[in-house]
């Protein structure tokens, strides 16, 4: 240590030597930035970054020995051998390229393997700069010193590489500090170990002036080589930065409105259940625009854009600490806050009600929106981000359902039912596309003849795990979701092709649903149904309900005569009920009427009951439409509506819905059985 210490303070020219560590440092610290782009970049870029990376090493280190090297006062001539300086210089340079490719490897201590071989580099190059270093004298080495050196290279270097490798900022920061230690120690080391037996020969050597010139142009060639390389890694490695983070903003922000998008409130809310003793209370927030589409749809999509900047930068400006509001797309926004005390949510609540419903005004126009909100607490209604979302969305829906612009929050008796009918609505969707539906069939029979007359094919699902499950469930809910029309096109068919299988002639009558109705498409597909299966078209009856017709009437009544016109029957469903007009019997020559079971239930109590259904049955007979009496279950039922002019029924006194045809014989059978005690009791005047 002494002797290193007498080495640096009597035998080198301090100024110099001051120079040295100079480039040194500057040197390391653009090698830490080189290193970066080596590792950060990739294919012909990264090869480049690696040349410029061995360069910028490899002339800071040569500088760094010959700079010192200037500056030792040997006290004999000295002279260099050009050609091994220039061959030391090439050496560190050639070898700080497999150490570079070594030390930029992922695997664990990829460094430090790297940067022993650059360490072992740059004792190489020392050790070649000495031999080129002539003096007159003898030199003798101690070798316990160079080897210390040169380990001290290896290891310094190693331990520097394997810290720049490292993300921590300290580390960072002393990773060019260790490297610059251990360029020095080398060198310094190097020269302890090294005796000269002064033997003046009378030689000329160096001069002193001369070496100080050397050292300070060597100094500035090097710093300006080994500068410009570290600030171009510098300013790459910036601009690398810049465009993270301006890719990083674009996927986390959404385009039009600059809120967080979906993908960032998702981080955001996981941040948050990530914090271990954060605010006790956190609340999601869910909210849909309520005549959002108006304004789209009255103005342009230019005014709906220009309406969700607006609202965006109205919420923006209203949040305080610990409150973020995202988009999740078209007019889906959410919100979380953390709270400590209820007033602070309830605050919220009221400053988003209020941005809300203050009215947009703008050049061309103005607008009133409104929106439905839904919250959900942690952890009272959920433990991590994904549920309170979810739960947030079905007390939001419950708001819709409602028409209701004040908050409603999450209450799982309200809400599961919700969510139940939605996981139905989906099983529901793969049910239509895979057809997991089947028919089954109920018998209508002639009530003078008591023959068979028809069929009413009503559907069923097979759930896979609830089993047959009723159309009073999924029929409406199949009408909300939009999959009507395509189930309706697969029970068409599906019964065209049942029946005309059947062995005997018999029609079957399909249910229409009223958006089926609206179908543009709908006499192409029953024509091509029939076509497909080889129904005869005067095999099918189409039934439908009045209220298929009461919207827009004028189409619906067209679509009625294309569907006749196919040579089909078609039915007045569930007459009874509901409206119940004379003026659509008058509108369309409907084959049938059925009336209402509901309604045939109440005839054996009801002497009103009675009264209405001789009044239909009069009417029936007057626009030459026969009478079928719907959900006939007892004798006496049947009694009356015969009595009453009925021309047929259906019900479960001659056969329940079922896969299977009924018996004719039964069916004629049960036609039969009329109580005589039932006219008796209800001869009605
Ligand atoms: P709907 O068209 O009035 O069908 C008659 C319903 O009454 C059937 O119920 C049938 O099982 C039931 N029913 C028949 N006889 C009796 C009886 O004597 N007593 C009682 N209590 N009920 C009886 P289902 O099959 O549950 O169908 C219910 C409704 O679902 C149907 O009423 C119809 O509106 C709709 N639906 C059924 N199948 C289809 C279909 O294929 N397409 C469309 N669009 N709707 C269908
Ligand atoms: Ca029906
Ligand atoms: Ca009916």
């Amino acid at each position: 240590m002494m002797r290193l210490a007498l080495c640096i303070g009597e035998e080198h020219d301090l100024r110099l030597t001051a120079l040295a560590v100079l480039i040194c440092l500057v040197g390391s610290a653009a090698t830490g930035q080189l290193f970066q782009r080596v590792k950060s970049a990739a294919g012909a870029v990264r090869a480049g970054w690696l040349m410029l990376a061995s360069v910028g090493i490899g002339t800071m280190v040569w500088s760094t020995h010959f700079v010192a090297m200037m500056g030792f006062r040997a006290k004999v001539p000295v002279t260099l051998d050009p050609g091994l300086t220039l061959l030391s210089l090439l050496v560190v340079i050639g070898l700080a390229v497999p150490g570079l490719i070594v030390a930029k490897k992922i695997a664990r201590g990829a460094g430090l393997a790297g940067g022993a071989i650059i360490g072992a580099g740059i004792a190489t190059m020392h050790y070649l700069g000495m031999s080129a270093y002539r003096v007159d004298g003898i030199v003798t080495w101690d070798w316990a010193y160079v080897s210390a050196s040169v380990l001290l290279s290896i290891a310094l270097t190693g331990a520097a590489f394997q810290l720049f490798g490292t993300n921590g900022r300290s580390a960072r920061i002393a990773a060019p500090g260790m490297l610059a230690l251990g360029v020095a120690l080398l060198h310094f080391t190097g020269m302890a170990a090294m005796n000269i037996a002064v033997l003046d020969l009378g030689g000329n050597g160096l001069s002193n002036l001369t070496q100080v010139l050397l050292a300070v142009s060597t100094s500035v060639g090097a710093l300006l080589v080994v500068g410009c390389a570290g600030v171009s890694a510098l300013i790459d490695g910036q601009t690398q930065n810049e465009a993270y983070r301006r890719l990083r903003r674009m996927a986390l922000h959404d385009g039009l409105t600059d809120l967080p998008n979906r993908m960032a409130f998702n981080e955001e809310l996981n941040r948050r259940f990530a914090v271990k003793g954060g605010a006790p209370c956190m609340a999601v927030v869910m909210l849909d625009l309520s005549r959002f589409k108006a304004v789209n749809d009255t103005h342009g999509h230019q005014a709906g854009d220009q309406l969700l900047i607006a609202l965006s930068a109205r919420l923006t400006a209203m949040l305080r600490t610990g409150e973020c509001v995202a988009r999740l797309g078209g007019d889906e926004f959410a919100a979380v806050i953390s709270f400590t005390e209820r007033g602070e949510l309830t605050s919220f609540l009221e400053r988003l009600q209020a941005a809300l419903d203050m009215p947009f005004a703008f050049e061309r126009f103005t607008a009133s929106i409104g929106a439905n909100i839904g919250v959900a607490l942690a952890v009272h209604d959920g433990f991590d981000a994904n549920t309170l979302l979810g739960k947030a969305d079905l007390a939001m829906y419950r708001a819709k359902s409602a028409h209701s612009d004040a908050p409603c929050f999450y209450d799982a008796r309200m809400d599961d039912a919700v969510r139940s009918r939605r996981d139905l609505g989906n099983d529901l969707r793969d049910a239509v596309q895979n057809g997991a539906f089947e028919l089954h069939y109920q018998v209508q029979a002639s009530i003078p003849t008591g023959e068979i007359t028809g069929y009413e094919a009503l559907v069923r699902w097979r759930h896979p795990t609830l089993g047959l499950v009723s159309p009073a469930t999924f029929i409406p809910l199949a009408e909300e979701t939009g999959q009507i029309v395509a189930l309706s096109i697969w029970i068409l068919r599906q019964a065209c092709f049942e029946a005309a299988l059947w062995t005997n002639r018999h029609v079957v009558s399909v249910n229409l649903s009223p958006l089926h109705l609206a179908d543009p498409r709908l006499v192409e597909t029953v024509q091509t149904a029939l076509i497909d299966t080889g129904l005869p078209p005067e095999r099918l009856a189409l039934e439908l309900t009045e209220s298929a017709i009461i919207h827009d009437r004028r189409y619906a009544l067209g679509q009625l005569k294309a569907l006749k016109a196919l040579g089909i029957s078609i039915a007045l469903d569930d007459f009874g009920v509901g409206y119940s007009s004379i003026d659509v019997l008058r509108a369309f020559a409907f084959d049938r009427i059925k009336l209402d079971a509901s309604f045939v239930a109440e005839i054996e109590r009801d002497e009103q009951a009675v009264s209405i259904l001789r009044s239909v049955a009069a009417l029936g007979a007057t626009l030459h439409m026969p009478v079928l009496a719907e959900g006939v279950e007892q004798p006496g039922q049947l009694a009356i509506v015969a009595r009453e002019g009925c021309t047929a029924i259906q019900g479960y006194l001659i056969g329940k819905p079922s896969r299977s045809l009924a018996d004719p014989d039964q069916v004629r059978r049960l036609m039969t059985l009329r109580p005589q005690a039932v006219d008796a009791d209800w001869h009605v005047a």
